[in-house]
């Protein structure tokens, strides 16, 4: 683990988002940009418009499917 940077939460006011490993139960962050394209797309497709400044997303991290493949 790095820095504790992540483990404290942001002001809300900075859009943010949480990949978080749920084997491991590490957190990285992402870049907003990449639900920003997702809101785009549900307001095109679907005249909702998403508020996407925070959000954990679920998942495996890098190191532990190196883990499980490697077995
Ligand atoms: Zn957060
Ligand atoms: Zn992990």
């Amino acid at each position: 683990m790095g820095s504790g940077e992540y483990s404290y939460e942001w002001r809300l006011e900075e859009p943010h988002h949480h990949l978080i490993c749920r084997q491991c139960g590490a957190e990285f962050s992402l870049d907003p940009t990449y639900l920003e394209s997702m809101a785009k797309r549900v307001l095109k497709d679907h005249g909702f418009r998403a508020e996407m400044d925070h959000f954990a997303i679920f998942g495996v991290c890098q190191d532990c499917q190196r883990t499980a493949s490697s077995e």
